[in-house]
């Protein structure tokens, strides 16, 4: 028999509606902070994202699904969706005269990765692009919105960790103190590592080898901020106070794409053990300029899904499923009455179910209140001739007798 691919998943009518609540409380309160949904292709061709987020991060180089389609093009498969609407937002002139263009997505992304809990190769991700603006109240607007959001689905004792890479030059500068910093380490570290370190030293400091990051642990970061990113960092650390979000600085955290300057940040739930990143973002000043517009200041997020679902599992209050009507049969030769009148239900909006098995009135009934059916309305022969059916409330168990036309009134 086949089965999913190792590391995708169905998602089963179960379980999807807590996917549908954590999709609607996003849009609800994306559309509050005034963003707007956009929906890119889930091919792109590939130099996007080796361009944007860098040549020497796991995920171009061991992470993405590249492969050359029929026309001898290098197609990925997205891995992530910054860099598709940076593309989109520049290809269709989306800047025009807004200041501000605020941006977000909900959608699958690939990445052929190890499959672990919280770890898939098809996975979803929701999130947000803010282009635009540098001012430090956008970030700390984005933090609050994604504090906010998670508190909106009941989470509450989630972690936020924060850190600014700077602007360009200061990136260049840390790049160059750390390179010579990790030298004597760099017989502690992993053979990809040593790589890094040449490459984008930053990397090392994001690299999932345990041993690794024990390596590391002891350097101590400095703090290498020009006077205009330190400022922007205190004014984003002071937003977040006033806004009553709590952050721990993390000197440490460079995050594992090259695209992002200035402010990143990180929320991780308690609920996950080891993959306990739900949410990830940051500014990347950059990022439109190297991509061929001009250069325009922006920052988002990224959650992903399936760990906020795992991480929500008891917290997302879900209302059991449940059906408006159900229409029960007592004699077969009203079936087509019965789908009639179960029309005349659903024209008008009310969920509705039948038998079609020609069961006994009795599991029919035991049917309607599997479905948790709010009604269940009884075609009988005897009352049929009088143009009447049974209304039952499933909740308080009356019954009674309704004219045809009247029922459809009493049920709304
Ligand atoms: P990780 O450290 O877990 O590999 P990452 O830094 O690669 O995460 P980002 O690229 O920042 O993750 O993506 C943002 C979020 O998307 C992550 O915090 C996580 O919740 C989710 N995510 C990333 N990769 C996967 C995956 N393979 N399966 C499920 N969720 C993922
Ligand atoms: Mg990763």
């Amino acid at each position: 028999m086949l089965k999913a691919l190792r590391g995708t998943k169905d998602i089963l009518p179960d379980d999807i509606g807590m996917w549908q609540v954590v999709e609607a409380f996003a849009r609800d309160i994306f559309s509050i902070y005034g963003y707007k949904e956009i929906r890119t292709p889930i091919i792109e061709d590939a130099s996007l994202f080796i361009r944007s987020i860098g040549d020497a991060t796991d995920i171009v180089r061991k992470e993405m699904y590249i492969f050359t389609d029929r026309g001898g093009r290098n197609i990925a498969l997205r891995p992530e969706a910054t860099a598709s609407v940076v593309r989109a937002y520049l290809e269709n002139s989306m800047a025009q005269n807004q200041d501000l263009t605020k941006l977000f997505y909900i959608g699958p992304m690939f990445r052929s990765e190890r499959p672990q809990k919280g770890r898939q190769r098809q996975f979803y991700q929701l999130g947000v692009e803010a282009i635009g603006s540098d001012n430090p109240l956008l970030d700390v607007e984005t933090i609050v919105l994604a504090a906010r959001f998670l508190q909106k689905l009941g989470l509450r004792d989630f972690k936020v960790n924060l850190n600014s890479l700077g602007c360009e030059k200061d990136k260049q500068a840390i790049i160059k103190k750390y390179r010579d910093i990790i030298k004597p380490y760099l017989g502690s570290l992993c053979a990809e590592c040593g790589e890094r370190s040449k490459k984008n030293v930053l990397r090392v400091f994001d690299c999932k080898n345990e041993k690794c990051a024990e390596a590391v642990k002891g350097i101590k970061f400095d703090n290498l901020l020009c006077a205009d990113c330190a400022e922007h960092f205190e004014s984003v650390k002071k937003g977040l106070k006033n806004s009553g979000v709590d952050f721990i600085v993390e000197p440490k955290m460079v995050r594992g794409l090259d695209y992002y300057t200035k402010t990143v940040f990180e929320i991780s739930s308690p609920d996950l053990g080891a993959k306990d990143a739900i949410c990830a973002g940051g500014r990347y000043n950059n990022l439109i300029r190297d991509m061929g517009g001009k250069a325009t200041p922006a920052i988002g997020f990224a959650f992903g899904m399936e760990r906020l679902i795992l991480a929500g599992k008891d917290k997302i209050s879900m209302s059991a499923p449940s059906i408006a009507v159900f229409m029960a049969i007592a004699d077969k030769a009203l079936e087509y009455d019965a789908f009639k009148m179960m029309s005349l239900f659903r024209d008008n909006g009310l969920s509705c179910e039948m038998d079609r098995e020609g069961r006994s009135l009795k599991s029919q009934m035991r049917k309607a209140q599997k479905l948790n059916a709010r009604f269940t309305v009884i075609l009988g022969e005897e009352e049929f001739r009088r143009d009447k059916v049974i209304l039952k409330d499933m909740n308080s168990g009356e019954q009674k007798e309704a004219g045809m036309d009247e029922v459809l009134k009493e049920i709304i």
